[in-house]
């Protein structure tokens, strides 16, 4: 068993008014804002993260951002600062997700100085790595990660290094139905393992949890939840239903 806390968060992607949102967090809270086992998270776009702060406040759910500049402010049109986010009560925010990446032009770069930027402004990072569909039949996936890892987390220091929370996303796996198998990602997932102990040694890296991301459903979470190095998911398409997410919360609560 691990000593890590199971970790599920809800990535609404710009889905849900703030309305929706809101009736959204109501239902989640009412099944599992009690939850103390799981942390539970919920990423609503940035129109709806303030009245969602307000309908999840007193529960154990937690407020995540998807997205955030590493600029502390000026003349950034369209982006919003962590300091920002922190103002409205944002613990988490998601950074370097596969859409960011491709539709976007993020590179690890980008996403090295906004991952810093978080930790400096005490959020915390839910940091998304993973390889395309052409990397993986090319046998490239764990090289594509390790850069990824290694870029992305440049700079990092072994204090805030447990602030991190990893998400292993394969791109192919995302928002198509087509799911890592358990040793896919549980190969994949004990990696990056090996290499958070080599960037902050073995007790910081025992610490981290490793997040699957990728069509994760109430049927096939218990089965990748119970892989030693998989210590909760990113959820897309199943976060937008409160009883999917709920079921979600509800596996990994059951793994002991
Ligand atoms: C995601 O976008 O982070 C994700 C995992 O999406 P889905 O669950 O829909 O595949």
């Amino acid at each position: 068993m691990s000593s890590r806390k199971k970790f599920i968060a809800g990535n609404w992607k710009m889905n849900k008014t703030p309305a929706d949102g809101v009736a959204l967090v109501n239902d989640i809270v009412a099944a599992v804002g009690k939850q103390s086992d799981v942390d539970v998270v919920v990423c609503p776009p940035f129109t709806g993260l303030e009245s969602a702060g307000k309908a999840l406040d007193g529960s154990n759910v937690k407020l995540g951002a998807q997205n955030m500049h590493f600029e502390a402010s000026g003349a950034f049109t369209g982006e919003v600062s962590a300091a920002m986010l922190r103002s409205i009560f944002a613990t988490h925010v998601i950074l370097g997700h596969s859409e960011r990446r491709t539709l976007f032009g993020e590179t690890d770069e980008v996403v090295n100085k906004k991952v810093l930027a978080a930790l400096k402004n005490q959020l915390r990072p839910i940091f998304c790595i993973g390889e395309t569909l052409a990397e993986r039949e090319s046998g490239a996936t764990l090289k594509v990660v390790q850069t990824q890892v290694e870029r992305g987390l440049d700079g990092v220091s072994k204090e805030l290094a447990t602030q991190i929370v990893v998400a292993y996303e394969p791109v192919w796996a995302i928002g198509t139905g087509k799911v890592a198998t358990t040793e896919q990602a549980q190969e994949v997932h004990a990696f990056i393992r090996g290499l958070l102990v080599k960037l902050f040694g073995d007790a910081v890296a025992q610490k981290v949890r490793i997040l699957y991301g990728g069509s994760m459903k109430p049927a096939n979470a218990p089965e990748l939840l119970a892989q030693k190095d998989i210590d909760g998911g990113l959820i897309g398409g199943a976060s937008l239903e409160a009883r999917s997410f709920v079921e979600l919360v509800t596996a990994a609560a059951a793994i002991k």
